[in-house]
């Protein structure tokens, strides 16, 4: 999903920034935050997968 490669990515971010990834001085932290709302805000990753599986199912019904 885009929400959880955007996850990695920012994720990734913060490891290349070292000790300043962690910092609120560094944007890069406020990133990793907000984009991690996004597996979470409006439906869980999970339940989202959950719903797009259901409903490809019921195409073939
Ligand atoms: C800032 C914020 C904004 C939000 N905005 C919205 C919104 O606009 N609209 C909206 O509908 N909801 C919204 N939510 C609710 C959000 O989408 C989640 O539904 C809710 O936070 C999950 O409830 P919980 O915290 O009790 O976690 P739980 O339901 O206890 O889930 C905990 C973890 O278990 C996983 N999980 C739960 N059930 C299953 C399952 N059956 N199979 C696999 N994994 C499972 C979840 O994915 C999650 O990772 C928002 C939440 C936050 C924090």
């Amino acid at each position: 999903m885009p929400s959880e490669a955007a996850t990695r990515a920012t994720n990734e971010a913060i490891q290349i920034h070292g000790g300043y990834g962690f910092m609120k001085e560094f944007p890069v932290e406020k990133l990793y935050r907000d984009v991690k709302l996004m597996t979470i805000g409006e439906g869980t990753s999970e339940v989202q997968k959950m719903v797009i599986a259901r409903n490809l199912l019921n195409m073939f019904d």
